[in-house]
């Protein structure tokens, strides 16, 4: 598992909107992940439209999302964890949902 300073760049996509950005500025890094840790859930049955492709020094770490779910894809699997609240308001605060 990742640990939030280990996150160089954050790209961010909303499919619903096609709109994306990405974030690599350290501070800006920081109010995303400062205080990060994941906690195992069931999986929900909600479709997703949000995605986070993260980037470490030694892996990129793809993100299905939304307000609830932070699901990590790893080669088929799929890894569920609740939404940590930081991480999605700054998702939402650069890529508004419609
Ligand atoms: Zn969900």
């Amino acid at each position: 598992m990742f640990r939030g300073e280990e996150v160089l760049a954050a790209v961010l996509e909303n499919e619903d909107t096609k709109n994306h950005a990405k974030v690599t500025d350290r501070r800006e890094l920081g109010k995303m992940f400062d205080g990060f840790s994941l906690n195992k859930k069931r999986p929900c049955e909600c479709a997703h439209g949000q995605t986070a492709e993260l980037r470490t020094a030694e892996s990129i770490i793809q993100v299905s999302l939304c307000g609830h779910c932070f699901d990590i894809l790893d080669e088929g699997s799929v890894e569920h964890y609740r939404m940590p609240k930081a991480f999605f308001e700054e998702f939402e605060r650069r890529l508004p949902s419609e």
